[in-house]
């Protein structure tokens, strides 16, 4: 059956992705189960999406009530779920206004632009300059506006593909060698996801938004992966003594339905873009925004944000006795249900192994095993998670000897 199914897939798909030989079919709290019934536990949550876990009754509800409903109406129109949905998005960011796109990198397009047509507002200039970090991940579109043909549409952001400066996470003289007139915007994950975990430190981001304030310098903060609760506070930002001026997220938002955003504070929102500036077709669509809407209502029923507080700690104690204990493990790096262990080894084999032990897992950066699992976990899960993952370091701990 399996086979089958990845046959076909492989003959029709593009293939861009080395998946692992896996057929997912259905889900249930923090547990997965292949086509063949085999039961995995969910480290992964399908890349930090799945937030409040698999066949969560009242979001199928509420989802399922939509599609009987109204699934899309375009930006054309109002809906009540898009009204709900944004209301709930500016109140958790503590931010002004929202946007929402159908991903990730739709929502850190959106976030340039923003950004760039702020800076030409100010000066009519389109030699802007952007500041990212070394090992940061922030979506796989280039630059759809490039290739667009309507002046009209390209005016403002152009030269589309900015020039951009990589500086170094958590090196603040490295961030503010780049800092020159033209600069319009620092990018970066409140904790990096992708490139192995690496939380921003508080003397950093807090010096990256002093000269943001010092020199009228947007600061956007993507929070796709590290938000929505993961870290302990619905951003991870909200931990620091800092407030962006754009904030992206996605990931968790819908957990499962694809949808994102970027929010912006009101400096930004009055002098940046207007209507026509921007858009989507998708964006926002009843479906998606119902979606957002019920997990912003099930983390304030389930307290969810309590939640992760409450078991983080455990979690974190737990992983660091595996890096007292294996050879195999350097170190741990993270903030709340967000976490990274530095392997000695290569981390997509303990991956592998974890599928044939029935742990889903995930790697970052080069040598980083990355643990994003859904946030209504408890300790039992981690128990078994780190038995699971116990048994294989023990093994990959002979290799090194
Ligand atoms: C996943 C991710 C993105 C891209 O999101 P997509 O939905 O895959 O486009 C952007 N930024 C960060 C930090 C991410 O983790």
């Amino acid at each position: 059956m399996s086979k089958q199914i990845i046959d076909k897939a492989e003959d029709n798909l593009l293939h861009t992705y080395n998946r692992f030989q896996l057929v997912l079919d259905h889900g249930d709290g923090v547990n997965l189960y292949d086509d063949e019934g085999k039961e995995y536990l969910d480290f992964y949550s399908g890349i930090g999406v799945y937030a409040l876990g698999h066949n969560v009754k009242e979001f199928n509800d509420a989802v399922k009530a939509q599609i009987d409903k109204i699934v899309h109406v375009s930006n054309l129109y109002y809906s009540k779920p898009l009204a709900e949905a944004a209301e709930k998005l500016v109140k958790a960011s503590g931010l002004c206004k929202a946007f929402f796109t159908n991903s990730g990198a739709e929502a850190v397009e959106g976030a340039l632009k923003a950004a760039l047509k702020y800076a030409y507002n100010k000066d009519g200039c389109n030699d802007h300059e952007i500041i990212a970090m070394n090992h940061s991940f922030h979506g796989r579109t280039c630059g759809a506006l490039a290739v667009t043909g309507k002046a009209a549409y390209r005016e403002a952001f152009e030269p589309l593909i900015s020039k951009v400066n990589f500086a170094e996470m958590n090196n603040l003289g490295s961030v503010t060698e780049l800092v020159n007139d033209k600069t319009c915007a620092i990018i970066l994950e409140t904790v990096q996801g992708e490139g192995g975990i690496y939380p921003a430190d508080k003397e950093f981001l807090e010096g990256i938004y002093k000269i943001c304030q010092d020199k009228d310098i947007l600061l956007i903060l993507d929070e796709i992966q590290c938000g929505m609760g993961r870290t302990g506070s619905y951003y991870a930002w909200q931990q620091y003594d800092v407030k962006p001026d754009i904030m992206t997220t996605a990931k968790a938002l819908g957990n499962g339905i694809p949808v994102g955003a970027f929010v912006l504070n009101d400096k930004v929102a009055k002098a940046s873009l207007v209507a026509g500036d921007h858009g989507t077709t998708y964006g926002g669509n009843p479906l998606a925004c119902a979606a957002v809407s019920k997990v912003f209502d099930l983390f304030e029923e389930k307290n969810i944000i309590a939640h992760v507080n409450e078991i983080s700690p455990y979690f974190e104690e737990k992983l660091d006795e595996l890096v007292e204990k294996h050879a195999s493990v350097i170190s741990r790096r993270g903030k709340g249900l967000m976490q990274g262990l530095e392997l000695a080894v290569k981390p997509g084999q303990v991956v592998n192994k974890g599928i044939d032990n029935g742990l889903l897992m995930l790697t970052a950066g080069e040598n980083v095993l990355r643990l994003l699992p859904p946030l209504v976990i408890e300790r039992c899960d981690i128990d078994k998670m780190c038995g699971i993952l116990d048994k294989i370091l023990c093994e990959e701990d002979q290799c090194l000897e």
